[in-house]
């Protein structure tokens, strides 16, 4: 292969979105249609995201972020509460938690899954404790069985951000037909389906459903649609203080488009995901991602971890494989470690070892073998 290992001209990313000429026609449609914001077009994205979920309700949020907060809310969690969260995840879910005037407090991790290790849990509620915020990392499920055998003990509710999590499997069924109250997604351009920016709340419950819809819109007690749509004149009402969190039917006809190259997008990835733990399986310095028997990963990204002294020089890795044209990024960050979340209180050691030891490496629908083939040879010219 050394034929291949002259420096690539373009760097290779970390992850790139793909979005086709349907995706481009699909937004000048909507922008001709007259429809801008939230309309017919969020409500065929909905149905169609609820029918491959095979959930009986979606709806769609401006982001997962925003999924959060109104999850929280409409599962009652208020001032004071605490919610039980992984500190290994992005900044947003605890964010949201801080949103309504909860409080996060970090579980630690199953250091192979990257996710909340049930036993780590218990120990951790009060009187005050009114949820768990359970994360996919990265697309790999939780052990929710578990989570949600405490959480029943304990009369806890349970809320999913599945923000990286679309088309993974737990114990054959997709994430979203809520194994909890409710299950978060997001169509960042990070992750795998994007609309820009945007969201979609899951859940089997009709009338949590329709109080979403609610506060996703100034909690107003008519949607446009409906006012639009009526042969009489309508006034609305509005009951308490709700926002403005709406995706747009522009946003919404891209993501209906992404939704029909899902399973493509899903099976290109686990594809790449098995040549890396195929082409990498020889070095005793890194290991590769551990995937339970009742589990499907989506590989919204492939996360190894750096092992034995190699932790350590992580960054000079990252520096080594930058020049050669090759980004990668840090692993999951630590929320406990930021600012607004910092603590003396937080015994977080499976949290810290990953955080400190991951690396995350290129993987997008594009990414070509010719490229995954010169990113694992220039893995193995590394002297860890
Ligand atoms: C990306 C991400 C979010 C935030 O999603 P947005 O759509 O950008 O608001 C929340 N939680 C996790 C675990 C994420 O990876």
């Amino acid at each position: 292969m050394s034929a291949t290992s002259t420096i690539p001209s373009k760097m290779i990313p970390v992850a790139r979105p793909y979005i086709g000429g349907e995706e481009e026609k699909a937004v000048v449609d909507a922008l001709r249609s007259g429809w801008i914001t939230q309309g017919p077009r969020v409500a065929e994205f909905e149905k169609k995201f609820s029918e491959y979920i095979g959930c009986s309700n979606a709806v769609a949020v401006s982001s997962c972020t925003t999924a959060l907060h109104l999850a929280l809310i409409a599962c009652g969690v208020g001032p004071g509460d605490e919610v039980i969260c992984p500190s290994l995840s992005f900044i947003a879910t605890a964010n949201s938690i801080a949103y309504v005037g909860a409080i996060p407090v970090f579980g630690d991790i199953d250091a192979d899954t990257f996710n909340l290790d049930p036993n780590a849990i218990e120990n951790l509620i009060t009187p005050r404790t009114k949820a768990i915020l359970v994360v996919h990392q990265i697309g790999l499920a939780a052990d929710m069985h578990p989570l949600l055998e405490v959480a029943a003990r304990h009369n806890l509710t349970v809320i999913e951000d599945a923000a990286c999590a679309i088309g993974s499997e737990y114990e054959g069924n997709l994430i979203g037909r809520p194994l909890g109250t409710v299950a978060c997604f997001s169509f960042h351009p990070r992750k795998i389906l994007t609309t820009g920016e945007g969201g979609m709340i899951t859940t089997s419950d009709s009338e949590l459903a329709d109080r979403l819809r609610k506060l996703r819109q100034h909690a107003m007690s008519l949607s446009d649609v409906a006012r639009h749509n009526s042969t009489k004149v309508a006034i609305e009402t509005y009951d308490e203080v709700g926002f403005n969190y709406r995706m747009t039917d522009l946003q919404a006809a891209i993501g209906i488009v992404q939704l029909g190259r899902l399973d493509g997008f899903l099976e290109r990835r686990r594809y790449l995901a098995s040549r890396y733990s195929e082409g990498l399986q020889d070095l005793p310095w890194l290991q590769c991602p551990f995937i339970p028997v009742n589990c499907r990963h989506n590989f919204q990204s492939y996360m190894v971890r750096l092992l034995g002294s190699a932790a350590g020089k992580r960054d000079a890795i990252m520096q080594e494989l930058l020049e050669k044209g090759i980004s990668t990024r840090r692993a999951i960050m630590a929320i406990h470690r930021e600012l607004p979340y910092q603590s003396e209180e937080w015994k977080l050691p499976e949290t810290e070892h990953v955080t400190d030891s991951g690396l995350i490496l290129p993987l997008f629908h594009e990414m070509t073998e010719e490229e995954q083939d010169y990113i694992l040879e220039m893995i193995h010219t590394i002297t860890a």
